[in-house]
């Protein structure tokens, strides 16, 4: 009998998972494979914690597939030749995936496999990923097409996977066998299923009351927010399961308020998250109708008239959390140091690397996406277009360094955590320690320009001169009519009505 084979992309799950539970349903044996891609480990927004993820992933979805009789291959080289390889080797004929949006490498990856598939004589089923939906016209149905499929009931989990009599799975490779280094993290989740639910169920049963405004600071966040994204990225959950899990949660609320500390919150904080999970599918829909937004701004006439300057100094001093500006380099240190920040602060060091720094969109925007382990393409670079107001349709929205310290660390506890040199500087000060009086600045340790920089920009004024070109650049015409087109593709249908 020849078997089927499941591609494995960033669906690692059995559940929810369409292109297995069809594969198994045809009564044959089952292949699941994953590919690891050297060729994609190459490209500048993919670093080695992403690979580090997703392989510890695998190590415990293997054994979930094996618990049902399954194995799971996990072979290294090109797409094609890894198939082509296996094809010769157990015939199959037949091979089912999510569809994946991702950046141009793995449109093109897609299409090399199509082409390959064709002339081997091998059909390819690919199925959607959760909310995206491909080849749309514009966005007049999407939400209306993405809301059926979210609320539509979630495929079955296989009960069972039989194994072609002649596969084994593989055994996983370590980082160092396949000579890659991650650099370590503070706090990194733990990976997997098991560790998946229990994450979603610990935000919905109890840390998930005050999300709807601790969601905002960077030390709240960090314990009220879901802190799901990481599965997100490599599909350990699908939006579908988790939708349906607040759904449930949200239902029991409102029929037992008195079984819950403050149902009224917990539900005004749910209904916040599960819009999220809306924008999540919104997002990646951007690169799916547009796939060279992480190279080409949305509105690459508004850009080229923006024409932002590389400047080594600045982009080095803000990445490594040393420009002076004491929230900023927190927020900086922390996302280096554990992979992850809220959503607030992320906007906040893309949109001073845009304004104030007037750095390059695509630079900036590569660094953070190696830095986040939950690096999400379609997602993060819709982000940084609008944090660097290159889309031409979203309210500029410049952070202020100081307004967002002064609200979100009234007391510096969260500076002095990150920024060392700061540890001992009084509260009077901590938002802006060059005005400190060179006597307390010998009493606290911390000389500014010495132990810790001075601004490298004068924060305020460069982010309003900044805002000020953008808007001027936004009047012109030709800015106009190429954001009316960015409008008609990506603009949320429900906001243009309003
Ligand atoms: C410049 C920038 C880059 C970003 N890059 C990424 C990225 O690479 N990967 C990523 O998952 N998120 C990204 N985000 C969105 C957001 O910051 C994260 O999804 C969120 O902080 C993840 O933490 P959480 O799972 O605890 O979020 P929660 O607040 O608990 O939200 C739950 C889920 O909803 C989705 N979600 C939440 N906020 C957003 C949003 N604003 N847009 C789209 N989906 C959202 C995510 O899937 C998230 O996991 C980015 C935001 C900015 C401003």
């Amino acid at each position: 009998m020849t078997p089927n084979l499941v591609w494995l992309k960033r669906d690692l799950r059995l559940q929810d998972h369409a292109p297995l539970f069809e594969a198994a349903c045809a009564d044959l044996p089952v292949i699941v494979l994953y590919i690891l891609e050297p060729e994609r480990w190459q490209q500048p927004d993919v670093d080695p914690i992403h690979i580090e993820w997703e392989l510890d992933t695998l190590r415990s979805l293997k054994g979930e597939f094996e618990a049902l009789g399954g194995v799971l291959l996990v072979r290294q080289g090109d797409a094609v030749q890894v198939l082509d390889d296996l094809r010769v080797a157990f015939g199959f004929t037949r091979m089912f995936s999510h569809e994946e949006t991702g950046t141009m490498w793995s449109w093109d990856r897609d299409k090399r496999v199509a082409s390959w598939a064709r002339s081997s004589g091998v059909k390819w089923s690919e199925y959607p990923s959760n909310g995206v939906i491909r080849s749309l016209p514009d966005r007049d149905n999407w939400k209306a097409l993405r809301d059926r499929r979210i609320q539509a009931e979630s495929i079955p989990t296989p009960t069972r996977l039989a194994a072609p009599y002649n596969a084994c799975s593989d055994k996983i490779p370590t980082m160092h066998e396949l000579g890659l280094h991650a650099r370590g993290l503070i706090g990194r989740p733990l990976p997997g299923r098991q560790a998946a639910c229990d994450t979603l169920e610990s935000f919905l049963e109890e840390r998930g009351r005050p999300y709807r405004w601790a969601m905002s600071g960077p030390e709240e966040a960090t314990r009220h927010c879901s802190r799901l994204s990481p599965y997100l990225s490599v599909g350990v959950l699908s939006i579908r399961e988790v939708d349906h899990a607040v759904g449930l949660r949200m239902r029991t609320l409102r029929r037992n308020p008195e079984h819950a500390d403050d149902a009224a919150e917990w539900l005004k904080s749910l209904s916040s998250f599960r819009s999220r999970l809306a924008w999540h599918c919104h997002f990646i829909q951007k690169l799916e109708s547009e796939t060279t937004i992480d190279t080409i701004a949305q509105n690459p006439v508004l850009d080229d008239q923006l024409d932002r300057a590389w400047d080594q100094d600045r982009f080095d001093a803000w990445k490594e959390g040393r420009t002076g500006l004491p929230f900023l380099d927190a927020c900086m240190r922390q996302l280096t140091a554990t992979g992850w920040i809220n959503f607030r602060m992320r906007a906040m060091l893309q949109s001073v690397a845009s304004y104030a720094l007037w750095l390059p969109w695509r630079e900036t925007g590569l660094h953070l996406a190696r830095l986040f382990l939950d690096y999400e393409p379609g997602i993060h670079w819709s982000q940084v277009g609008m944090q660097s107001g290159t889309t031409g349709i979203n309210t500029v929205r410049a952070y202020s360094v100081l307004k967002q310290s002064k609200d979100h660390d009234p007391e510096g506890t969260y500076i002095r955590r990150w920024v060392r040199e700061l540890a001992n500087v009084p509260t009077a000060y901590i938002h802006e320690p060059w005005n400190m009086p060179l006597m307390e600045q010998q009493m606290a340790g911390c000389i500014v320009g010495i132990d810790y920089p001075e601004p490298i920009v004068n924060e305020g004024e460069a982010r309003k001169a900044a805002v000020a070109k953008v808007y001027a650049a936004r009047r012109t015409p030709a800015v106009r009519r190429k954001s009316s087109d960015v409008v008609r593709k990506h603009g949320s249908r429900k906001r243009r009505r309003g």
